[in-house]
């Protein structure tokens, strides 16, 4: 079974994202962590994409080795931006010869200018209508707990969304500091009448100095957490941030869970220790790694 709706129809999912690597450097860092949260047993991993020929190459070699070399069921992440509707069919055609059933279709933000065909569909939601038409793909969208930041209001991104999921399989969240963000969106997709499995989006926030980037990359870090991570600076450096980043996120974990999430998705860097590490603390490790571990 490796198509995500059904393995969110059997049970919760715990899946990890890459980025593909663009250097040896960084296909060397992947390599490792990879051999690292392997044995962990994700339900599902998911490669991220940015749109354009030099990415679209990147994010396909690795979904595709992964399905022909490892155990992992992969997702590709397909982006709107810097293609033209033909282009995005011929992708979803590729994928599906070279047996990829997992797609997470998305608006994408621009890239380079000159990297990659204009841009014919305007919202994600389109793509999912494309990839459907094609057929045999699991679907997944983005979701946006504070809302879209181009939304004029959180009132229509709701909206917006609500229709997008209709059409689609499930949906996994940017990442978020508040179980209340969470349990907000999957409240308000529910008043619109869609019920379609929400995967909590998790990112924890191991230094000071990723704080203010977090705000540029989609979710800014509460004031009060911002205050434990500098309390812990101050005790105990930088090992006691990354400690306290980890139990912060931990306890979120445990919160959505609790609340009903069908899962979580971790936003991984292309590093292992912190999302190994929660995975362990929540008990999530197979029991041969756990017992390892302790
Ligand atoms: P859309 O659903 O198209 O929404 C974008 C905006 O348009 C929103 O404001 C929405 O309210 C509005 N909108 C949507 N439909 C309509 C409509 N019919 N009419 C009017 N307005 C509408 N980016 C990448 O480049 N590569 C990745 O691999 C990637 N992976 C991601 C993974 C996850 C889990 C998440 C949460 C985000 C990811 N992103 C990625 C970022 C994403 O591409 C950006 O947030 C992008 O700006 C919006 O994507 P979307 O799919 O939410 O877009």
């Amino acid at each position: 079974m490796t198509r995500i709706a059904d393995l969110l129809a059997a049970g919760p999912t715990y899946s990890f994202e890459f980025f593909p690597p663009k250097s040896d450097r960084e296909l060397k860092v992947l390599s490792q962590t990879l051999l690292e949260l392997q044995p962990l047993g994700p339900s599902f991993v998911s490669v991220t994409y940015r749109g354009g020929a030099a990415s679209r190459q990147r994010t396909q070699d690795l979904v595709t080795g992964m399905l022909h070399t490892s155990t992992l069921v992969p997702m590709a992440h397909l982006v709107c931006v810097a293609h033209t509707r033909l282009e995005l069919a011929e992708i979803l055609v590729s994928l599906r010869k070279a047996g990829v059933e997992n797609v997470l279709a998305l608006g994408g933000d621009p890239t380079a200018a000159d990297d990659g065909s204009p841009r014919e569909l305007a919202y994600a939601v389109q793509l999912v209508e494309l990839a459907r038409a094609i057929g045999g793909f699991s679907i997944g969208v983005a979701a946006h707990p504070a809302g879209h930041p181009a939304s004029p209001d959180l009132r229509s991104d709701r909206d917006r969304l609500a229709e997008k999921l209709a059409l689609a399989d499930f949906a996994i969240t940017q990442f978020f500091f508040e179980p209340d963000e969470y349990l907000g969106l999957v409240a308000d997709l529910a008043e619109r009448g869609v019920r379609k499995p929400v995967l909590p989006g998790i990112m924890p926030v191991t230094s000071l100095r990723s704080v203010p980037r977090m705000a540029a990359m989609g979710a800014a870090v509460p004031a009060w957490m911002e205050s434990r991570l500098v309390e812990a600076d101050a005790t105990g450096g930088a090992e006691a941030v990354r400690r306290c980043g980890i139990e912060l996120a931990t306890e979120l974990c445990r919160a959505v869970l609790a609340a009903g999430a069908p899962g979580l998705h971790f936003y991984t860097l292309n590093q292992s220790g912190a999302t190994r590490e929660i995975y362990l603390a929540l008990g999530l490790a197979p029991k041969a790694i756990a017992a390892g571990a302790g």
